[in-house]
C-alpha cells in the first residue's frame, strides 16, 4: 500500500513481559536460573504450590520493580501488594498465579522513542504511553511433542514484571524500535537480561486498524509467538496489511487472538474471544501489603543512571551524527563515550568514535591516545603505527608518539629527496625567488605517499632542504 494513497491506519498496544535476573526465584529460595537446571528440579513445596507453604516476597524484585517503573516515567505506588489471579492451566499447579492486579508497581509512564530509520541516516521518534507495570511470577513450561504433551514446573515462580503499553503505536517499525528501547533500557537498569531468543522478554501486541479519520479503534487482534525483533516485525506487518485488505473488502474483523507461524510466515487463527475470563482477583492472604517510603521511591529516582535515550542524545549534543550514536550504542560503547567527552573537552568526538571499540589496555590509554592522536596531527596510517606498537610494547601512547614521529618524518624526508631529485626545474624557480613552487612540490610528496603524509610536515622538510 502507498503512503500517500493510505485511506487506513494501524495502531498499535503491547503486553510485555521482562524476567528479572533476581538470584532467587519471586516467592521462594529456588534459583532463578531455572534453564541451567533438568526439568523438574528446580523447584520447591512453594513454587510447586502445596497446600501449607508460605511465599515470602523477594526484595530485590520489589525495588527492581521500583526502578523500571521509574525509569518509564511511571508514578510509583507506594503500596505494593499482590492478588491472585485465579485460573486453571497444566503448566500451573497452584491453580493460581501471584500478580498486582489492583495497585500495579507504576502507573500512567510515557516512553519517548528516537530511532534510526531503515534508511540507516534519519532519525525518527515517537512517544508511548506505559498503562501499567506490575509484578507477578511465572508459569512453568509445557513442551508440546508427537507422543503428548510434557510440563517443566522449573520456571514456576520466575519474577516477571508485565508492562502494558497504550495503543499509541502506529507501525510494525515503530513497535520494533519500542522494543529494543525497552531492551536496552532494561539492560541498562540492570534488571534484565532481556534476551528474546531466550523468552527474558516476550511480547503479545494488540494491532488494529482503522480508516483515517475515524476516531473509534477498529476491533483489536492479539498476536502472539513472536520471540525475535524481526519475526515481531513480519508477523505485524502480516498482520496488519491482512486487516486492511479485509477492510478494503468491506469485511468485518472480530477480535480474537492469533500465532506467528514461522513455517508460513504468517498468522494463525487460535481462539476468538467470547467474553473475558473472569480470574476472580482478590489480594494474596499469604503475602503482607508493603509500604513504600516516599522518601526511598525519590532516592531511586534520584540515583537513575542515564538512560539510553539520555545517553544518545549526549552523543549528538557532542558532535556525532546519529547513525554512529546508535552504532556504538549497540556495541555497547556509549556511556564511556559520554563519560570521556563530558570529562575530557579537549576530546575530538569523531576520533574517539573511530577508536572506542578497539582493545585498549585501560580508559586512561584510549583517552591519551586519541588527545595525542589530535594534539599532534597523526595521519591515520600514524595513529594505525602508533597503536599496534601500543599493543606490542605495552607501554602508553605518550612514550611512544616520539617514536612514530620520527619514523614518519624519516620516511617523508626520504620521500621529499626524492621529489627534489626528480623536481630540477621546480627546485631551480624556487632558488630564483619562486616560492610559488612550493605548493607544487608539496603536491608531489603528498602523491607520491599515496595521501597519507601530513601535508604542513611535508611543506617545512621541503622548505628547510630548499633552503639549506
Ligand atoms: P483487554 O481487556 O482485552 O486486555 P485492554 O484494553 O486491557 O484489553 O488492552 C490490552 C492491550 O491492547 C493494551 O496494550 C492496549 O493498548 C491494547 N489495545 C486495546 N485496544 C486496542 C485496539 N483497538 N487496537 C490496538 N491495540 C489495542
Ligand atoms: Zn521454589
Ligand atoms: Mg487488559
Amino acid at each position: 500500500m502507498e503512503e500517500a494513497d493510505a485511506k487506513y491506519e494501524a495502531v498499535i498496544g503491547l503486553e510485555i513481559h521482562v524476567q528479572l535476573r533476581t538470584v532467587s526465584k519471586m516467592f521462594c529460595r529456588c534459583d532463578n536460573d531455572s534453564d541451567k537446571a533438568r526439568p523438574n528440579t528446580n523447584v520447591c513445596p512453594v513454587c510447586m504450590g502445596y497446600p501449607g507453604t508460605l511465599p515470602v516476597t523477594n526484595e530485590q524484585a520489589i525495588d527492581w520493580g521500583i526502578k523500571t517503573a521509574l525509569a518509564l516515567g511511571c508514578a510509583v505506588n507506594p503500596l505494593q501488594r499482590f492478588d491472585r489471579k485465579n485460573y486453571f492451566y497444566p503448566d500451573l499447579p497452584k491453580g493460581y498465579q501471584i500478580s498486582q492486579f489492583f495497585y500495579p508497581v507504576g502507573e500512567k509512564g510515557n516512553v519517548d522513542v528516537d530511532y534510526l530509520a531503515s534508511d540507516r541516516k534519519t532519525r525518527k521518534e515517537f512517544s508511548v504511553g506505559i498503562t501499567r507495570l506490575h509484578l507477578e511470577e511465572d508459569a512453568g513450561k509445557l513442551i508440546h511433542t508427537q507422543d503428548g504433551t510434557l510440563v517443566d514446573l522449573n520456571r514456576c515462580g520466575t519474577p516477571l514484571i508485565e508492562i502494558v503499553t497504550e495503543p499509541d503505536i502506529k507501525s510494525p517499525e515503530e513497535a520494533k524500535a519500542f522494543m529494543q528501547e525497552l531492551q536496552r533500557m532494561v539492560r541498562s537498569l540492570g534488571v534484565s537480561m532481556a534476551d528474546m531468543e531466550k523468552g527474558h522478554l516476550r511480547v503479545d501486541a494488540n494491532v488494529s486498524v482503522r480508516p483515517i479519520g475515524q476516531d473509534v479503534l477498529g476491533a483489536k487482534v492479539e498476536v502472539k509467538n513472536m520471540n525475535s525483533f524481526k519475526f515481531m516485525e513480519m508477523a505485524l506487518k502480516f498482520e496488519v496489511e491482512r486487516q486492511t485488505a479485509m477492510l478494503e473488502k468491506g469485511e468485518v474483523i472480530e477480535q480474537e487472538t492469533r500465532g506467528w507461524d514461522e513455517k508460513t510466515n504468517s498468522t494463525v487463527s487460535q481462539r476468538t474471544k467470547e467474553g473475558s475470563v473472569d480470574y476472580r482477583y482478590f489480594p494474596e492472604p499469604d503475602l503482607p501489603p508493603i509500604y513504600i517510603d516516599q522518601d526511598k521511591i525519590d532516592g531511586t529516582k534520584n540515583q537513575l543512571a542515564a538512560l539510553p535515550a539520555e545517553l544518545r542524545s549526549r552523543g549528538e549534543a557532542s558532535g556525532l551524527p546519529y547513525a554512529r550514536v546508535v552504532e556504538l550504542q549497540d556495541l555497547g560503547k556509549m556511556s564511556e563515550f559520554v563519560q570521556l567527552t563530558t570529562d575530557y573537552n579537549d576530546i575530538d568526538p569523531v576520533l574517539l568514535a573511530n577508536w572506542i571499540t578497539k582493545d585498549f589496555a585501560s580508559t586512561k590509554d584510549l583517552r591519551e591516545f586519541v588527545i595525542i592522536v589530535k594534539l599532534e596531527g597523526l595521519s591515520n596510517a600514524a595513529a594505525q603505527k602508533l597503536y599496534a606498537l601500543m599493543q606490542t610494547k605495552k607501554l602508553p601512547p605518550q612514550d611512544l608518539v616520539g617514536q612514530i614521529q620520527m619514523a614518519d618524518k624519516d620516511e617523508l624526508t626520504g620521500l621529499v629527496k626524492q621529489v627534489l631529485a626528480e623536481n630540477a626545474d621546480a627546485v631551480a624557480k624556487f632558488k630564483a625567488g619562486n616560492t610559488q613552487v612550493l605548493a607544487y612540490l608539496t603536491g608531489q610528496v603528498m602523491k607520491k605517499s599515496g595521501g597519507r603524509a601530513e601535508p604542513a610536515l611535508a611543506q617545512q622538510i621541503l622548505q628547510s632542504l630548499l633552503t639549506d
